[in-house]
């Protein structure tokens, strides 16, 4: 464990809390829309039975009853056609009363998950990886961006940190992460225009370029990958990684971290989200008000 830097000083960002009040707006502009008769529309569908899928589509739902969303969630059988699932997506495409759809992944082998990412309409894309959308955002204009890079901006800047100006080194390329948190990062703009350095697996001498980081984002898959060693003293640190690793003494044998050695970066970061209560609670947050937004964009077409 590194013995330098300001442990003390350190600012734990509290993901649960941002998400929290992020819900609770969401909640504020459900209620003006419903003023308006729109009650917005958040379709989920659920292909198979993937433990780890039902989970999180149970979690997107109740998060929708909090918010005031209204939910419909399908539950497909593993061995839909693709066919099959692109004809339940443009009934949803064309329902006027479904403003968000989201299809959870991954996807059963014989499906291609491209062809169902491109059936979904883009007004309608609340994940954000439509082309349109990814390429909307790459060139600056309004759209739905993807829930788990949008969350990001919307933490730092809650806690009180610039982000103007300021270098920020992602280590991750993934379509779901690190390419949209790069295009968001760039964009002009108070919650943004930052200096964008992209690490990943064929990056040589990567500690070089994470020590440089006023920002840095790791979204790896790797436990605990980021030391003390690759952060500058004073740097805030996101951390998205979700990665369980064996642990006998905990009840269900295995224990949630990062893609952060949390204990040894907290002595050398100046702000930091933990796992679990960081990145994660702000995801299903962001869904909230992409859901919203898509109804608002919907209602203004
Ligand atoms: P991915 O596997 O698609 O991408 C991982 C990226 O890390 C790749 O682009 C790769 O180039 C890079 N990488 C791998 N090993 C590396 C190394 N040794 N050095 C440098 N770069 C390396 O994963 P993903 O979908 O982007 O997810 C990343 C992590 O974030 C996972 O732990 C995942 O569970 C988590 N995640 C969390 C949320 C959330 O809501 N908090 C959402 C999505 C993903």
């Amino acid at each position: 464990m590194s013995t330098t830097g300001n442990n003390s000083e350190t600012k734990i960002i509290d993901g649960k809390k941002i998400a929290a009040e992020i819900r609770a707006e969401a909640g504020e502009e459900v209620i003006e829309l419903k003023k308006e008769n729109i009650e917005p529309c958040l379709a989920v569908v659920l292909v198979g039975n993937n433990a780890a899928s039902k989970v999180y589509v149970g979690s997107k739902v109740r998060a929708c009853e909090e918010v005031g969303i209204k939910s419909i969630k399908l539950d497909l059988a593993a061995d839909i056609s693709e066919d099959d699932l692109l004809s339940e997506i443009q009934k949803l495409n064309d329902d006027s009363g479904v403003h968000g759809i989201l299809v959870q992944l991954p996807l059963p082998h014989h499906i291609n998950e491209e062809r169902v990412t491109e059936a979904i309409d883009p007004g309608k894309d609340v994940d954000g990886f439509h082309p349109v959308n990814v390429g909307k955002l790459s060139i600056g204009i309004d759209c739905l961006t993807p829930c788990t890079p949008s969350g990001i901006p919307e933490m730092i800047v809650r806690s009180g940190i610039e982000m103007s100006g300021k270098h920020a080194v992602v280590i991750g390329r993934s379509n779901i992460v690190g390419k949209p948190m790069m295009n968001i990062l760039v964009q002009k703009g108070a919650k943004a225009n930052c200096t964008v350095t992209c690490c990943h697996s064929g990056t040589d001498h990567l500690a070089e370029y994470t020590r440089q980081a006023d920002i840095l984002i790791a979204a790896i898959g790797v436990p605990e990958f980021v030391t003390a060693g690759m952060v500058k003293e004073g740097a805030t640190v996101i951390d998205v990684g979700i990665n369980r690793v064996e642990d006998p003494e905990h009840s269900r044998g295995y224990r949630l971290v990062g893609d952060v050695d949390f204990e040894d970066v907290k002595e050398i970061a100046g702000a930091i989200t933990p796992v679990p209560g960081g990145v994660g609670p702000m995801t299903v947050a962001m869904l909230m008000k992409n859901t919203v937004k898509a109804a608002k964009m919907l209602q203004h077409s």
